[in-house]
């Protein structure tokens, strides 16, 4: 058995899902299911023995203990986070509370519980913390790729508290030698994603005829990465990564924001085109950027490649088809986002 958290968000979903369609081994998934969180994603595991759902924080030292105890996993993997930019700059304190200090409690859960186990189980034992490639901060057009030597500069709210988080997971490895796992990911797309990040606020705005707001000039870039691809990346290194290593994974795709914006309005000219003719492209409307906004982020992902095996099998264009296809194909999904229904 394994303990997952967040995994009714977005990557946490895919996980989930991933991890059923290749294994019986079971999951205690603890989700605080704040706005991010939607058990809808979950609904083809209802009666499923496997998956066992718990309400809760990764805050509660209470609770994390009780499931500890009760469940004995052998692994943990914490995607529980605060984890949109926006809202970081409008409300860090929620950033600081779930980002740090329950990165802190969940460690400090995991340190007890871990201490008590009996040697074999003790050696095989694994926390796998997911983390970003924004902790690296900006790079300019020339600078290499993030590779895991590169210091830590982030810019805003969120990347500095998942900057702390993964400190916090370095030193209980260094001080208690708790082995400990980092996975420092580029931005996610594809299924489930809620529809404030940039890929589907982009279709769900596209097909409700209104704006497809773009930050400052649109030339941002991002690597991306598709989510299932991440999803087995995890399972790798929670299979077969060094204790205390940290790992980066990227898709070695570099596009601007404003490139994806019209690959998506092109894949839905060819497969949900407007009635009247119109190019979903003429709604593309640029708004101020973001405050203290990272310029280019990029990742190498030799480690992972060479001593895990793992690399991406999407590219951006297989990836990004069959995620447009996907919210087509899902649209009341995204209804029940839009009316608030997914809360109930
Ligand atoms: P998300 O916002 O979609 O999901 C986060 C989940 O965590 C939600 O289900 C939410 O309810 C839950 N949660 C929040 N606070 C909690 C708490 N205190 N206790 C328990 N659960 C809590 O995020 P995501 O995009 O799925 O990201 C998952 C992880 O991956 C995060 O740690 C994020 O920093 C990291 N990451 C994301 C991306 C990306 O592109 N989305 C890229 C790299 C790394």
């Amino acid at each position: 058995m394994i303990l997952v958290t967040g995994g009714a968000g977005f990557i946490g979903t895919n996980f989930v899902l991933n991890w059923f369609n290749q294994s019986d081994e079971g999951i205690i998934n603890l989700d605080y299911l704040t706005y991010a969180g939607n058990l809808e994603n979950l609904i083809s595991l209802k009666g499923d023995k496997r998956h066992i759902f718990t309400k809760g924080s990764i805050c509660n030292t209470t609770l994390l203990t009780n499931l500890l105890t009760k469940f004995e996993p052998r692994a943990i993997v914490n995607f529980a986070a605060e984890s949109h930019v926006d809202r970081s700059i409008k409300e860090p304190d929620k950033f600081i509370q779930t980002n740090i200090v329950g990165t802190f409690q969940l460690l400090e859960a995991t340190r007890t519980y871990w201490n008590k186990l009996e040697n074999n189980r003790k050696k095989d034992f694994r926390f796998l913390h997911i983390s970003t490639d924004e902790v690296y901060g900006s790079l300019s057009c020339k600078e290499s790729a993030f590779n895991e030597t590169n210091r830590y500069k982030p810019n805003s709210p969120y990347s500095a508290s998942k900057a702390a988080g993964d400190h916090l997971i370095r030193a209980y490895h260094k001080t208690y030698g708790l082995p400990v796992l980092t996975t420092n990911c580029s931005n996610n797309y594809g299924p489930f994603q809620f529809p404030e990040k940039l890929i589907p606020l982009i279709i769900i705005n596209a097909l409700s005829n209104k704006p497809l707001p773009i930050y400052g000039d649109g030339q941002q870039i991002r690597d991306w990465l598709y989510v299932k691809d991440h999803c087995d990346a995890i399972c790798r290194t929670l299979e077969a990564g060094t204790p205390g290593e940290t790992y980066n994974i990227g898709g070695w795709n570099e596009k601007t924001n404003i490139n994806i914006v019209h690959i998506i309005c092109s894949i839905l000219d060819e497969l949900s085109p407007h009635i009247n003719g119109k190019k979903y492209e003429e709604q593309i409307t640029f708004i101020a950027d973001r405050p203290g906004h990272d310029r280019r982020y990029a990742i190498n992902s030799n480690k992972i490649k060479r001593d895990l095996g793992w690399e991406p099998k999407e590219t951006f264009e297989t990836g990004i088809y069959k995620t447009v296809k996907w919210y087509l194909k899902n649209k009341s999904w995204l209804e029940n986002i839009k009316s608030g229904a997914y809360r109930t």
